[in-house]
């Protein structure tokens, strides 16, 4: 028999505001532990949350990113639990009553879009942090009270590449649209799996289980790999899987078994007491509405629309938004927009990318704990993005060749000068004067007999080594096609 998967992800996410959820303190990562805390985010008793409206903003914005509706009412519920990390013995959350529900994410899958539906995305708070050491555990409460977001997408995924590609869509939206750093290596993103098989074709979902707390996107998609064929042979061999969580074993490549799960009344959910509602007004939903990004997949597909790029060129775009922006600034007065974006990738981002290295390098050499930087350092640059349109505009008049292109565009990167300048005082400009060029030719046709003689009997492509001696003999100025047109004409009526 065919099986296929059923996947549904929870992803939980690190909301990317100064202070914590309910009382001021900082929100940073990497602090002595149990420094970031105070009686609110310690479960303190007599003391009151204070919601952190900045926190509730990014919850409605990514709900709009995520094309939800946003609910005129919305409320704050307490989830019982007695566990070390949780020092109130309850985590507030949103329960029957989120911000923003039923909305959907984009992908491209295959060479179409797949849309993936979204349940909900609320908002709730992490927890502390438990450490555990060889004869005593520790916990760092400085995790707890930092708002979270956790994203339930409804079980629309079939395979472990394609949990995969919507997990990296979905943080690139929350990384674009300010909602989130995600940064995995911090913690800020994590997400619990629910996965099950059924036969091909058949309605009824089969057992769910769930593996939980996944921190890297690469360790979904290996449980995945694991979990999915696992699964199909136990119903293969006649076995009944039961709903239960599992835990992902990164080392061995394996998921086990942790315990049968409980139900959502096992938490004892109701509404937090201590927390109004949240009503948002036309006035308030209209300051977060302006603050929506167009989505990347959107971006790129409107650069391939009215610029006609090719999918490479903007599938670069769509990951640098300000490499995207650049580009849009010039785009528009560029003859060939093609050319523009071929300049800002196979060349600027280059440069880009070396001086990176090399001033990491030199930041590794002297021992300096350096922050990765953004690769595009645009905002670094010696010359304005106007000097890059002279640029491509002083190659599209044929002004300079394509050679004498690439020297300009290391010296403005070096010095900043106008690319005219630089044609200028380096006499780059390419000569496109035909007595000249002509000069040149009869030079080259006198010192080259041979091939000359293959030329003229039929081997075309001699033609091209006459060219490459014109271009050497001139330096790389000669305009080549003038070259190649004056070569033919001599040959051909010696
Ligand atoms: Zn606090």
């Amino acid at each position: 028999m065919e099986y296929e998967a059923v996947i549904g992800l929870e992803t939980h996410v690190q909301l990317k505001t100064k202070s914590k959820m309910w009382c001021g303190c900082a929100n940073t990562f990497g602090a002595e532990p149990n420094t970031n805390v105070c009686p609110v985010c310690l479960g303190m008793p007599g003391v009151l949350p204070v919601p952190n409206e900045e926190a509730i903003r990014l919850t409605v914005l990514t709900g709009l990113l995520l094309n939800c509706e946003i609910p005129r009412f919305a409320k704050f519920d307490r989830k019982s639990y007695f566990y070390p990390d949780v020092a109130k013995n309850y985590q507030i959350t949103q329960y029957d009553q989120p911000s923003t529900r039923n909305g959907w994410v984009e992908f491209e899958w295959n060479g179409r879009t797949q849309k993936v539906r979204i349940t909900r995305a609320h908002l709730e708070e992490d927890v502390g942090k438990n450490t555990h050491f060889e004869r005593h555990s520790g916990v760092d409460f400085n995790r707890a009270g930092v708002p979270l977001l956790e994203i339930v997408s409804e079980p629309d995924l079939t395979s472990a590449e394609m949990a995969y590609t919507y997990l990296n869509t979905l943080t690139e939206i929350l990384h674009q649209g300010g909602v989130s750093d995600c940064d995995m290596e911090k913690g800020m993103v994590r997400c619990d799996v629910n996965v099950s098989v059924r036969p091909k074709g058949a309605t009824r979902l089969g057992a769910k289980i769930e593996i939980k707390n996944m921190n890297s996107f690469s360790g979904v998609r290996r449980a995945l790999e694991h979990e999915i064929p696992r699964q199909i042979e136990a119903l293969s061999r006649g076995e009944k899987l039961r709903q239960s969580t599992r835990r992902w074993d990164d080392v061995a490549g394996v998921t086990e078994e942790m315990r049968t799960k409980e139900d959502a009344h096992d938490y004892r959910y109701f509404p937090d007491p201590d927390l109004m509602p949240l009503v948002p007004g036309e006035t308030w939903l209209a300051e977060v509405r302006a603050r929506a990004i167009e989505l990347p997949l959107a971006r790129k597909q409107r650069l391939m629309r009215d610029y006609q790029l090719p999918a490479g060129d903007a599938e670069v775009f769509r990951g640098d938004p300000a490499l995207s922006r650049y580009f849009e600034a010039l785009a528009p007065q560029a003859k060939n927009p093609k050319a523009v974006a071929n300049w800002i990738i196979n060349n600027l981002l280059a440069k880009l990318a070396e001086l990176h290295h090399a001033e990491k390098a030199e930041q590794a050499g002297i021992g300096l704990d350096i922050e990765a930087m953004s690769l595009s350092g645009l905002a670094d640059l010696k010359f304005p993005p106007s000097a890059l349109l002279e640029l491509v505009q002083l190659v599209e008049a044929k002004t300079i060749s394509n050679s004498a292109a690439q020297q300009v565009f290391a010296e403005m990167f070096a010095t900043g000068k106008t690319p005219e300048r630089i044609v200028r005082e380096k006499g780059l400009a390419q000569v496109s004067d035909a007595a000249v060029i002509e000069e040149f030719c009869d030079q080259v046709i006198a010192a080259s007999p041979k091939i000359v003689a293959d030329y003229q009997s039929g081997k075309t492509a001699a033609l091209n080594s006459l060219k490459g001696q014109v271009m050497k003999l001139s330096k790389g100025k000669a305009n080549p096609v003038l070259a190649g047109e004056i070569l033919e004409r001599k040959l051909k009526s010696p």
